[in-house]
C-alpha cells in the first residue's frame, strides 16, 4: 500500500480539501508555497509516464479537479494563478511512487523552476 493509499484509507491523517470517486486532494505536509495541495488518483498509478490508455479519463479528471479546487480557493483568476507540477522519477524529484499533481499558489512562481 502506498503512503497516499493509506491517506485515502484514513490510516494516516491528512488535511483533505476535496474527495470524489476517483481522486482525493489534501494539503502537502511540507508546503513549498502558502497553498500547496496534492491531487491524487485513488487508483495507485505509480507515476505519470507509466499511466496506461485506460487511465486517460482519470488523468483528465485530475486536471479538471485542479481547476475546480483553484476556483474554490479563489486562485483561479488570471491575476492570481497557480502552478501544477508532476515529478516523474529520481531526477524529476519524485519521492512518493503514487501519481500526484502538486498545486502551488499564494506566491509568485519563478521560471525556470528549480
Ligand atoms: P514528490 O516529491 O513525490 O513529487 O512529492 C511527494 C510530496 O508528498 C512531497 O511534497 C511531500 O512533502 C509530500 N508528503 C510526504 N509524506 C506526506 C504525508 O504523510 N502527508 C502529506 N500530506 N504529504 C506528504
Amino acid at each position: 500500500m502506498t503512503l497516499f493509499e493509506k491517506i485515502i484509507a484514513r490510516e494516516i491523517p491528512a488535511d483533505i480539501v476535496h474527495e470524489d470517486a476517483r481522486c482525493i486532494v489534501f494539503r502537502d505536509i511540507n508546503p513549498q508555497a502558502p497553498i500547496h495541495l496534492l491531487i491524487v488518483p485513488k487508483k495507485p498509478i505509480p507515476r505519470v509516464g507509466e499511466a496506461s490508455p485506460d487511465d486517460e479519463a482519470v488523468l483528465g479528471h485530475l486536471l479538471l479537479v485542479a481547476g475546480r479546487v483553484a476556483e474554490d480557493l479563489r486562485i483561479r483568476s488570471i491575476d492570481k494563478g497557480f502552478r501544477l507540477v508532476i515529478n516523474h522519477g529520481a531526477a524529476g524529484g519524485e519521492a512518493v511512487p503514487h501519481l500526484h499533481i502538486h498545486l502551488l499558489a499564494g506566491r509568485p512562481m519563478q521560471w525556470p523552476p528549480g
